[in-house]
């Protein structure tokens, strides 16, 4: 039995040129992932609206954690593993459907089904209706339990008559949608320890954007740890991009400087304020176009809607927060669901906690800030922070390796 995948993408509306390149940056990110899962030789055919990948080599079945990781790879709109049936007649496409059946077997029975076939070799002698027709009545006639519903079946059994091959399909697997990654852009995403920052990136990536990670890093107020479980999220997360990096940069002094010249109450807001100043500087020198954080309304006191107004106008890059409208409970499942949530929970030392003041400012004056700002610019502690952070390299698999700082060579 020789199996293969049939994939579609997410968003067709695109025309010309523009969905081509799409195309062609899906495809890419397709072939980078199965070769980081080393799958063995392989190959990607474009079969109308979808890729057709196929097995070149001794390799002919598809392992289900294969298929999981695809669903990582944004848009994607269907996984569907196919049986190849090399034949071209009813006999082996009636075969395949039987063994397809047998694989539900064990996940539900009994069930109802339908075929539904589609012909692309208009040469075949049998048309798409007979095909189909034949099929089901051979089926329950070995397997007189089950039903057919052509409106509602449990199990939709597909056939793909192409003029190589006939493909039998039988799973489908929901991919991540979205867009391919790339296609919207490159922004910096503010990573932290948290449960919100890694599932406002999947978002952002699930739309096209592609990511460099910052974590701002209280060192030496907060110990090593806490970057060993940023570089495990960023690793969940890199599937999603083709490359990505993490640059963990050191914050402490900044901290230290705001501790020591702010009203304690302003403390929260002034530090946000120079990371996102930070990442800005950052995104200027490797030329990306968009800030993204894991902010929700009135999650917490630096972000209420004045403390959030605050801070923007200050900015000069869109800040990006996807999960600004969104419940604690919606990103916890949401965590759950893309598989940053058990990582995100382990504890680790905070320097904001360390660092927090009693009462934090739930409305930030405005005018106080920029004065901050304007007295306490800090520029030569961000580049300097920039140049002295520790650059990390990830792959398609999740694999790092650590890089020279190539920031200010
Ligand atoms: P998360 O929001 O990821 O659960 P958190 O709740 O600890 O973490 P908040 O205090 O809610 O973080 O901060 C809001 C956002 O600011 C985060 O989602 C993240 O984008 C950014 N952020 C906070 N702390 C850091 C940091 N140390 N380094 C980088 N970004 C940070
Ligand atoms: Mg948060």
């Amino acid at each position: 039995m020789q199996q293969a995948l049939l994939i579609s993408v997410d968003e067709l509306w695109l025309k010309g040129k523009n969905r081509d390149d799409y195309f062609e940056m899906m495809r890419e990110h397709l072939r980078e992932y199965f070769f980081a899962q080393q799958v063995g030789p392989f190959s990607i055919r474009n079969q109308g609206q979808r890729f057709l990948f196929e097995f070149r080599g001794p390799h002919n079945t598809i392992p289900e954690n294969l298929i999981n990781g695809i669903r990582l790879l944004p848009g994607l709109h269907t996984i569907i593993p196919v049986e190849c049936v090399v034949e071209r007649t009813i006999e082996a496409m009636f075969a395949a459907a039987q063994r397809s059946i047998l694989k539900m077997k064990s996940k539900k029975w009994p069930f109802t089904f339908k075929v539904e076939t589609y012909r692309s070799d208009k040469k075949f002698p049998m048309n798409s209706m007979e095909i189909s027709r034949q099929l089901g009545h051979q089926l329950l006639e070995v397997f007189p339990e089950l039903k057919v519903d052509v409106h509602k079946p449990d199990f939709l059994i597909e056939v793909f008559v192409e003029h190589e091959k006939i493909l039998v399909a039988s799973e489908y697997f929901r991919g991540m949608g979205g867009l391919p990654i790339g296609t919207a852009g490159h922004a910096v995403t503010l990573i932290s320890g948290g449960i919100d920052s890694p599932v406002a990136s999947y978002f952002m990536a699930k739309r096209g954007l592609a990511q460099t990670f910052v974590f701002f890093h209280a060192y030496p107020y907060v110990g090593d740890e806490v970057k060993e479980k940023i570089i495990k999220l960023v690793a969940l997360l890199a599937p999603s991009h083709r490359t990505t990096r993490l640059m963990v940069i050191p914050f402490g002094k900044i901290q230290e400087i705001i501790g020591m010249h702010a009203y304690p109450e302003y403390r929260t807001v002034l530090f946000r304020l120079y990371m996102l100043k930070t990442a800005e500087l950052l995104a200027e020198k490797i030329n990306a176009g968009a800030l993204i954080t894991g902010d929700g309304l009135g999650q917490v006191s630096s972000q209420t809607l004045v403390n959030l107004s605050v801070i923007n106008t200050l900015l000069k890059l869109i800040v990006l927060r996807p999960l600004i409208g969104l419940n604690k409970i919606e990103i916890i499942e949401w965590a759950k669901k893309i598989g940053t949530y058990e990582t995100s929970i382990m504890p680790h030392d905070d320097a904001c906690a360390l660092f927090a003041p009693k009462r934090p400012t739930t409305r930030a004056n405005q005018d106080y800030v920029k004065e901050f700002l304007l007295r306490h610019p800090l520029g030569s502690e961000q580049l300097s922070a920039l140049s002295t952070a520790q650059i990390y390299a990830f792959d398609v698999r999740g694999h790092h390796t650590k890089l020279q700082n190539f920031l200010f060579e």
